[in-house]
């Protein structure tokens, strides 16, 4: 299985010179499977934009002879403000699935065909766009997709759940906690059992340690709480994600440089990495 990221900022998307590295778009990963040409889409921040120019020129997609599966953690505006420009919509024929597995009040479709009403878009509708869609709620149950099996377990995240979503290839697991705050230890204890022996966590890593008293409530953990939950979980490759829009690239190396540091103190065997845009890890 391979990840690729095209989107790893938290909140809101910066561009600008100093935002390069580490890339300005909000989330979107893809999951490429090794078996086959097969992918799927976590996400639909900024990211999924370029992603979907990629999907177009690299897949069936591009003839409207495509299908693809994409995952939302939940509906936040950062996680699904690039859906309506997403190119696979616009082209008849395509099948776009969409599952979520965190809404609230809203269904999927709702909160979708929400994003596209005449308040926000010229778009009006997803009747409008050419694409066949399949937009449901989901209980995280495990799924097929190809051969990859999905599924998703809930995450405290400030005043509502967010999701944690596995993707499998046979042994090889994905675990993707884009967003996550922990109240108590039994929250951690939770969403490590869940993860418990994935190849690669990505990790929601908004924070440093010194953010977190003042942003209670917000949602988000710290680079220190990832690298916890990976060590409880028992995973030796942690990406961190969901950069703070306000932490330019030297302020991520400072995050990565650090979280490293935190993994040696404990005497960890981790690979840690922050997620960059335009970047593919190997599982
Ligand atoms: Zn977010
Ligand atoms: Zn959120």
């Amino acid at each position: 299985m391979r990840v690729r990221f095209w989107g790893a900022r938290g909140n809101l998307a910066t561009p600008g010179a100093e935002f390069v590295r580490y890339g300005g778009n909000t989330p979107c990963v893809e999951v490429l499977a090794d078996a086959g040409d097969h992918r799927l889409i976590l996400d639909a921040g900024t990211g999924i934009i370029p992603a979907g120019r990629a999907l177009m020129a690299e897949t069936p997609l591009g003839r409207g002879a495509g299908e693809i599966l994409l995952i939302l953690s939940h509906p936040h505006i950062d996680h699904i403000q690039g859906f309506p420009f997403f190119a696979p919509i616009y082209v008849r024929g395509n099948v776009v699935r969409v599952r979520c597995a965190a809404t609230e009040g809203r269904s999927t479709f709702d909160v979708l065909e929400e994003e596209l009403s005449p308040n926000y878009s010229p778009l009006y509708s997803l009747d409008e766009l050419h694409a066949t869609f399949d937009i449901q709620d989901w209980d995280g149950q495990p799924m097929s997709s190809g051969p990859l099996t999905v599924s998703a377990f809930p995450v405290p995240h400030g005043r509502r759940e967010s999701s944690g979503v596995l993707v499998r290839e046979g042994a090889t697991c994905l675990a993707y906690v884009p967003n996550v705050e922990y109240d108590d230890e039994a929250a951690m204890t939770r969403v490590a059992d869940a993860v418990r022996g994935a190849s690669m966590l990505v990790h929601d890593a908004m924070h440093v340690p010194a953010d977190v008293p003042q942003r209670r409530g917000y949602g988000h953990s710290s680079y220190e709480e990832a690298v916890h939950v990976a060590r409880r979980a028992g995973v030796r490759h942690l990406v961190l994600f969901h950069h703070d829009p306000d932490r330019d690239d030297a302020a991520v190396d400072e995050a990565v440089a650090a979280a490293r540091a935190l993994a040696q103190s404990l005497g960890l065997d981790m690979v840690i990495c922050a997620a960059a845009e335009g970047s593919t890890l190997a599982l």
